[in-house]
Order: C-alpha cells, then sequence, then structure tokens
C-alpha cells in the first residue's frame, strides 16, 4: 500500500502541494487530471524525492519517509520502490536503448551487470525493441524512445510506477503504441500514478481518478463519476475546457 500524509511543497512565497493525502491500494490504477500549474507533476517528482517536499510522510511498501528528516538512505531507499516516466522521456542521449535501460540496474539497484543486460533484454522484447537495442535515442521515434522510458521503468520492478504526461510530448502518431505498452503493463496489476492529459486513456485505465487543483485534491473517484457526474464547479469547468 501506499501512504501519503500532509505532502506539502513550497516554492518560495508559492505553496504547490498543500498537505495532500492519499492512499493507493496495491495494484491500483490512479489517474491525476488538472489544470496547469495546479501541482501534478510536483506532487509526482515529491514521491520520487526529484523535488524535496518540506513536510509529510510518504510510504511506499515497507519503505516510509518523513520528509523533515529524510536521510540520503531513505532518498535511496524511496527510489527504489518508484519508478518514473517522464513527459520528454528522460533519456540518456549518449546510452543505447540497452543501455538506458540497465542503467538503473546497475546503479541504483547494484546488480552484476550481466544480470542487468539479460534483464534489460527481457524487458526490450516486452517493449518490441529488441532490434532496437544498440539504438542511441536520436535516432529512435518519439514513441520508440518513450517506450524506452517506460521500459526502463518497468525494469526497477517498482512498487508505484510515476507516468507525468507520458504522451503529451508525442506526435499523435505515437500515442498509441504508448498507450499500448501502458495498458499492458496495467494488466499485470502494477500500481500505477499517472498524470495525463487523454482523457478517453483515463475513463479506460484508471480505478480512480483525482481531480487536482491548486495544490488540493478538489474531488476523486471511480472514472464514470467523475467524468459523467463531476460535483465541484472547478471540476466541471475543467471538463468543459478538455471537451
Ligand atoms: P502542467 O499541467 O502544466 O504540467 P502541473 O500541474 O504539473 O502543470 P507543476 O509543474 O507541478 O504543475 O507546477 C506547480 C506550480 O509550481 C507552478 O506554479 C510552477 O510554476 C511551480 N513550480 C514547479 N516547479 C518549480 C521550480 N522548480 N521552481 C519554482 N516553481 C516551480
Ligand atoms: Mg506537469
Amino acid at each position: 500500500m501506499i501512504r501519503i500524509e500532509g505532502l506539502t511543497k513550497r516554492f518560495g512565497a508559492n505553496t504547490v502541494l498543500d498537505g495532500i493525502d492519499l492512499i493507493i491500494q496495491d495494484g491500483e490504477r490512479v489517474v491525476i487530471i488538472g489544470p496547469s500549474g495546479t501541482g501534478k507533476s510536483t506532487l509526482l517528482r515529491t514521491l520520487n524525492y526529484l523535488d524535496r517536499p518540506d513536510a509529510g510522510r510518504i510510504t511506499v511498501g515497507d519503505v516510509s519517509v518523513d520528509a523533515a528528516k529524510a536521510s540520503r538512505s531513505d532518498i535511496l531507499a524511496l527510489r527504489r520502490v518508484t519508478s518514473m516516466v517522464f513527459q520528454n522521456y528522460g533519456l540518456f542521449a549518449n546510452k543505447t536503448a540497452l543501455e538506458n535501460i540497465m542503467e538503473a540496474l546497475v546503479t541504483v539497484q547494484k546488480r552484476p551487470r550481466d544480470e542487468a543486460e539479460a534483464q534489460a533484454r527481457s524487458i526490450l522484447a516486452e517493449t518490441g525493441l529488441v532490434d532496437k537495442a544498440d539504438s542511441y535515442p536520436a535516432s529512435l521515434s518519439g514513441g520508440q524512445q518513450q517506450r524506452v522510458g517506460i521500459g526502463r521503468a518497468m525494469a526497477i520492478g517498482a512498487e508505484l510506477m510515476l507516468f507525468d504526461e507520458p504522451t503529451s510530448a508525442l506526435d499523435p502518431e505515437w500515442v498509441g503504441e504508448v498507450l499500448g505498452l501502458m495498458r499492458s503493463v496495467a494488466e499485470r496489476r502494477q500500481t500505477m500514478l499517472i498524470v495525463t492529459h487523454e482523457m478517453r486513456f483515463a475513463r479506460e485505465i484508471a480505478d480512480r481518478v483525482i481531480f487536482m487543483e491548486g495544490g488540493h485534491i478538489v474531488e476523486q473517484g471511480a472514472p464514470d463519476a467523475i467524468f459523467d457526474t463531476p460535483q465541484d464547479p472547478r471540476l466541471k469547468k475543467f471538463l468543459r475546457s478538455v471537451s
């Protein structure tokens, strides 16, 4: 289970996350929607400690970190149980697809190189990229690069996979293959927290949809409830703006 308590993040005078409380069950797929600048990316980034929260507690399975006094080893422990897929793929340009997927296995998980390579090759097969093992990101399509990005996150075997608008930098022609790969990740009951603007995909994949605005969770519920019978005026307005 994932438990987020009182998660708070400020940038200067700007309180971007204002005491977020959230429990995610194992295997649950949670989609976050909301207007720009509302703290969606910051929420994901603090869970992976790419942004340091100012207050709150993050618990992922056996790992529990108090933001106010997180040590280096707490942060590494959290990074071992969470993995992040970025909007702009976040691949190492000077590493091949295979090496990109191996990287975290070697550096974060301290796995032997040959074992990491075998694991990475099996992930390449699952992501349909066997023939791209030795290709560098610049020679891959956007869709292929993001499949490497997802493969890298899969390789870690994290308890919680975080996706920050994984398709929004893609040309429309590549969106389908990336969503397809995310569906196959979801079918394994992988716990996923996904920020997306793809409302149809959200409705299809989510067990629960969360609407965030101004650093708060304003409304949450089953996809049908959120999309068909929204309650809060801010959610209604947002849904009108994206339809
Ligand atoms: P979008 O839908 O546009 O991606 P978002 O909901 O992901 O928006 P965030 O990126 O989390 O929004 O940003 C929330 C707020 O925090 C914004 O006001 C943003 O300007 C601010 N912010 C984010 N990162 C930083 C930073 N490193 N330094 C200062 N302010 C930041
Ligand atoms: Mg964002």
